[in-house]
């Protein structure tokens, strides 16, 4: 079985100096890296050929020499490379998802960082030297040894790690780890699941699974403070006060978001041979502008966790595309019985009088369509498993939840 990446997470806690050195280096990747965007789109739009990375690498370094830009020799030189490294795989996405040769939603060509991002991010790899130290400090090349609280262990040596700031201005430290799969002991059970509004997700046994009270209490909290935003005039100290008041909900629901999804996702996996959800990117729901940011990033949280953890013990994971949509089909006997308003939680199959509750009649379909497929790809190949660490971890997303 292939190696499988996975990411720890720790809370860092850097002194006012480091983070002055922290502070530099996001601003100088950040340069680098809108300086190669503003370079291949000039390319493109001059109808020249894409630029590879060895000629971003070899503008990097003449940028370097610039006297006028000799600030950005004050940095760790791998900090460059790596921004330069975000941006390659950005269009690597990007055109991929265009083409059709990478699966899943349609991605969005990369656009320009700002210092204004809720998230800030830079990457060292094993190059740069970064070191743990037996002190339990992170030692980063010319930003110094950093405080971290190391909440659990790290299973082995780091191959990298990310160094991410958040909205509310809260530093830490993202490793990736490659460990050995550890196949838990086989079961017959399998499982398909409906992730929804009204539960977080609802299992084909029927099974259905509320989100935590704190959870949509923390979301409740998030919604007020962002209305208060709204209200606050732009530019006003009240407007900054409410803007840190909405950065620390946001992290409050993000934290309570991940807890949930871990337990969550540990159990079912655990419990099941093979895991089988709907694709989320063609999952239409009715909802509102925050409930989408919220349920959507809840979600593909959660099945990122269901497909590393499905890697790592063994276990059958299947995102299943769909042809009509789940609640509209009768899991008994496959008759299509038209679209039904969202309201309507049960309904009876005319055709052959099965009592239906919506979810979990859904999570049934998901699981007949996701047997299906893991039939199908017996016999030829379905996507790879065993690549477990979410990429794109270095990329500022503006607003992500
Ligand atoms: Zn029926």
């Amino acid at each position: 079985m292939a190696a499988v990446l996975v990411r720890y997470r720790y809370r860092m806690y850097p002194t006012v100096s480091q983070q002055q050195m922290l502070a530099r280096a996001f601003g100088c990747a950040r340069v680098v890296f809108n300086d190669a965007l503003a370079a291949q789109r000039a390319a493109h739009q001059a109808g020249e050929p894409y630029i590879t990375a060895r000629q971003l690498s070899a503008r990097l370094t003449h940028m370097k020499n610039d006297p006028a830009r000799a600030w950005l020799c004050e940095v760790s030189a791998v900090v460059l490379q790596q921004a330069l490294a975000d941006l390659n795989a950005a269009y690597a996405n990007f055109f991929g998802s265009v083409t059709g040769t990478r699966k899943g939603p349609k991605i969005a060509p990369p656009r320009f960082r700002s210092r204004k991002d809720s998230r800030q991010a830079i990457r060292f790899t094993a190059n740069s030297r970064f070191k743990v130290l037996d002190s339990g400090r992170l030692r980063l090349p010319k930003v110094g040894d950093i405080e971290i609280r190391w909440s659990r262990a790290l299973p082995s040596a780091p191959s990298s790690v990310t160094v991410i700031k958040d909205a509310a201005g809260r530093f830490f430290a993202s490793f990736v780890v490659e460990t050995n799969p550890e196949p838990l002991s086989q079961t017959d059970r399998a499982c398909g699941l409906d992730l929804g509004l009204e539960h977080f997700a609802v299992l084909d046994d029927g099974t259905k699974v509320t989100a935590p009270r704190f959870f949509r209490q923390a979301e409740k909290k998030l919604s007020r403070a962002q209305k208060s935003l709204s209200r606050k005039e732009k530019g006003s100290k009240r407007r900054e006060k409410a803007r840190v008041q909405v950065a620390r909900a946001h992290a409050h629901v993000k934290d309570a978001r991940r807890d949930f999804c871990h337990k969550l996702s540990t159990q079912i996996i655990r419990e099941n041979q093979a895991v089988y959800v709907e694709d989320l990117a063609v999952k239409g729901l009715a909802r509102s502008f925050l409930a989408k940011s919220v349920h959507d990033a809840g979600w593909s949280t959660f099945t990122g966790m269901l497909e590393y953890k499905a890697a790592l013990y063994g276990r059958e994971f299947i995102r299943v595309g769909r042809f009509e949509p789940t609640s509209q089909v009768c899991s008994a006997c496959g008759v299509k019985d038209g679209p039904k308003p969202l309201q309507v939680r049960q309904w009876t199959c005319p055709a052959c009088g099965t009592a239906h509750d919506r979810d979990v009649n859904a999570a049934r379909n998901i699981a007949a369509l996701g047997r299906g497929e893991a039939q199908n790809a017996r016999g030829g190949q379905i996507r790879p498993l065993a690549t477990a660490a979410p990429a794109g971890e270095a990329g500022s997303r503006r607003g992500a939840a």
